[in-house]
């Protein structure tokens, strides 16, 4: 028998199959599907492939395979085959999302400390490191390798996983490469046993309602997609609990998905309390790689009938779902932006219909996207329109900046949000500060008026390039001189915009002396100090004041917050994005679901110089129906999803002129070949950060709606830009990506 192989690799050339000969003594053993390992032209090693094919014979003198790894199943042969496809990448890259990570973990030892190992240099520098031959060692760069996708891994867990002794780590160390860091081995949370067990609840009307809607699917064994949208505390997860007992009852397995930044011990702990923790797997990024075996291995034994997880919980090795659960679906978390650029809600509603099971989508603020499939019949509207204990939502109040300004306030802090966090200080309660920046880029806003310089094709925020002293449109390329002068209000009052919260911090200092401040933002959450600890400090250490970007709205629960405060709104208003509305919008509404969640006094401060743009006023009012209706319409209007998709195309490498030329060549390609009528394809230029560690970034943009021939033609432009330029420059594609960076 001969198999069909593809060689797990992210060369384009390589995106093929090659032919094999399957030794007798392991063709039993041998299926689509399964892992080998094949010598592979002038390797030494033996290299990693994937069998999606069994024939009869080959026309070729053909090697055999060497030895058999592991099985996944046809299915997932044929989802990863679909991937490929619609995400741009390769086969194997797929595949690996679905096959067991890591080995065998040793029992360790709780609360002792142990080493872990992280890189201290960047990957691409290592990469071009190993290029240009400064690492030469076999071993040396097959434990930087492992690294790139393992950082934090214990060095025993590296030494028996890359076959390579302490020694090598050692002189790894020794030379700069890696540092070892050491942590406390974490408590595992389903270890824990003193949660009790909580009964469920009675469902109010509304989520009776949705809760009968979703069983009939499940018991009718039948694909639908469901979207339950309800305010923060409208009983959603309770629904999600009753839906998944349903699921067990039948001897079908559960998926939960989470956002990555809500799968604390906290989330985990409902789960558990209600079935106890044998029967849950939890998997995430943040797991160990021995820890990830565990888990996986408890599904594929069929011994996990819950699996709750962020992204990639999706490719859990089980055949056996009965409904996939994905909560908070607006997060940006579900869609990945490096390869394989997946979605999990697309894979879940794929995985779902080969199932025959329901999926259900919830959200206080769901995606724009997501609601207009709703609205459009695509999928069943589930609607909770009341808090199920009965709690108040919080009190909001819009502050305007420029009126402060006006009044001769500079302070980053008005008079109403100081005074707030002076009684609040004072009667001893918390607060979290926020500082609405979601953009990387620099955007200038008057300060009189609240005007930004939007480009007159897209109606998206002109970014600032500090290096031309131009602004420059992000979607279409066009650009502007910098203004002085206001062109609405003539003031000379104009500000750039750029990232603070260190700078908050400093002057939240200098007022209020005597309170204690913890921040977070991307540069206090790192590896050694995670974004949960940080949480945990500001509950647990009599912290003040909180004080950080978007991360501190998620899902968290602080019962002694009783104020939280915007410093200023606008920040995500004016991101390069035709979704700023929109994620402004929700983050303000999850803002305003994070202060007075048990007492009735909870209070949120909104600063804004635009206090009546539409997605500000309407999450004070937490009205989303309305915000949907004029959000669409704008959408309409000026074509962007739903009623269009947003492709980008990404260009990065070391030299300038290759981007130009690789760029304009797919320019060019994509120009000739795709509909005119359907699509618009836009010039290449540099992107809104258009350089990272050195490698110049470009990228182009085309609006249209996906289709399969579009999905081709740009596979097809791909390949050929490959084998153009192999290496030198990085191109991607992605759709509707999440940032536009
Ligand atoms: P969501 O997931 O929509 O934020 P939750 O399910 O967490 O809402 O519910 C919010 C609060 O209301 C929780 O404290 C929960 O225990 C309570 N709750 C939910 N459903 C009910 C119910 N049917 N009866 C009483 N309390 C409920
Ligand atoms: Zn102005
Ligand atoms: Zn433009």
């Amino acid at each position: 028998m001969i198999a069909e192989v593809i060689i797990d690799s992210t060369a384009k050339q390589l995106n093929r199959t090659f032919d094999y000969n399957i030794p007798k003594e392991i063709e039993d053993y041998i299926s689509i599907g399964s892992t080998v390992l094949v010598p592979f032209g002038k390797m030494k090693d033996l290299e990693e492939a994937y069998v999606v094919g069994i024939k009869e014979s080959s026309p070729y003198e053909l090697k055999s395979i060497a030895r058999l790894k592991y099985n996944i199943d046809e299915n997932q042969i044929r989802l990863a085959k679909w991937m490929s496809k619609k995400y741009f990448c390769n086969v194997s890259d797929c595949i690996k999302l679905m096959v067991a990570p890591g080995i065998k973990r040793k029992q360790e030892v709780k609360d002792k400390k142990i080493n872990v190992v992280y890189l201290k240099k960047e990957k691409e520098e290592i990469e071009d490191e190993i290029q240009k031959g400064i690492i030469k060692s076999e071993k040396q760069k097959r434990i930087l390798q492992f690294l790139f996708e393992n950082e934090g891994a214990t060095s025993s867990e590296i030494e028996m996983f890359t076959d390579c002794s302490k020694a090598i780590l050692k002189t790894l160390e020794k030379n700069g490469y890696v540092e070892f860091i050491e942590k406390k081995v974490e408590r595992n949370p389903l270890e824990q046993k003193n949660i009790e067990k909580a009964e469920k609840l009675k469902l109010t009307d509304e989520q009776q309602y949705a809760f009968d809607e979703i069983k009939k699917s499940i018991d009718e064994n039948s694909y639908n997609e469901f979207l339950i949208h309800g305010v923060t505390g409208s009983g959603k997860t309770e629904i999600y609990l009753q839906l998944i007992e349903q699921t067990i009852k039948k001897d079908k397995i559960a998926i939960m998905l989470v956002p990555e930044i809500s799968l604390t011990p906290q989330t985990i702990e409902r789960f558990i309390s209600r079935f106890g923790k044998e029967e849950i797997a939890v998997l995430h990024s943040k797991l160990s790689i021995g820890e990830r075996y565990d888990e996986w291995n408890k599904i594929k034994q069929g011994k996990a009938k819950i699996i709750i997880g962020a992204r990639s919980a999706i490719f859990a090795p089980t055949n056996n779902v009965g409904i996939i659960i994905i909560d908070e679906e607006h997060d940006s978390s579900y869609k990945s932006e490096s390869s394989p650029r997946y979605n999990a809600k697309e894979i879940a509603s794929i995985l779902a219909k080969q199932g025959n099971f329901p999926v259900v989508l919830g959200s206080a603020t769901p995606e724009i996207n997501t609601y207009y499939k709703a609205q459009t019949g695509k999928i069943k509207l589930l609607e909770l329109t009341k808090r199920a204990n009965n709690s108040k939502l919080p009190e909001v109040e819009v502050v305007d900046l420029k009126q402060e300004l006006a009044n001769g306030n500079r302070s980053m802090l008005s008079v109403s949000l100081y005074k707030a966090i002076e009684e609040n200080l004072k009667n001893k309660k918390q607060i979290i500060l926020f500082l609405n920046r979601r953009g990387f880029s620099t955007f200038i806003m008057c300060r009189e008026c609240g005007y930004t310089v939007k480009c007159k094709n897209c109606n998206i925020s002109m970014t600032y390039h500090k290096l031309e002293n131009k602004l420059k449109c992000h979607y279409c390329g066009y650009e502007e001189k910098v203004v002085t002068v206001c062109p609405n209000c003539k003031s000379t009052k104009i500000r750039y915009f750029g990232t603070g919260t260190q700078k908050l911090e400093a002057e939240i200092n200098k007022i209020f002396p005597n309170a204690k401040t913890i921040r977070m933002d991307v540069d206090t959450v790192t590896k050694k100090n995670s974004h949960e600890e940080i949480l945990n400090k500001f509950k647990n250490e009599n912290i003040d004041i909180l004080i950080g970007t978007q991360m501190v709205v998620k899902g968290h629960h602080f019962p002694n917050v009783t104020l939280v405060g915007v410093i200023a709104a606008d920040g995500s208003l004016n991101i390069d994005d035709y979704r700023a509305n929109e994620r402004t919008f929700q983050i303000l509404t999850q803002v305003a679901g994070r202060a007075g969640r048990e007492s009735s006094d909870g209070k949120v401060i909104i600063q804004t110089y635009n206090p009546d743009n539409f997605s500000i006023e309407l999450s004070k009012k937490q009205d989303y129906s309305e915000f949907y209706k004029i959000e669409l319409l704008l959408r309409k209007q000026l074509k962007y999803p739903p009623f269009c998709d947003i492709i980008v195309i990404g260009f990065s490498g070391k030299n300038e002129a290759d981007i130009k030329k690789i760029s304009s060549y797919m320019y060019n390609y994509l120009n000739q070949n795709m509909d005119k009528q359907r699509y618009s394809v836009f010039n290449p230029v540099p992107s809104p950060i258009d350089k990272i560690q050195n490698k110049i970034r470009w990228r182009m943009i085309i609006k249209g709606k996906m289709t399969v021939g579009a999905y081709e033609t740009i596979n097809k432009a791909l390949k050929e830009v490959y084998k153009l330029n192999k290496k030198n420059v990085a191109v991607y594609a992605d759709v509707n990506p999440n940032n536009m960076i």
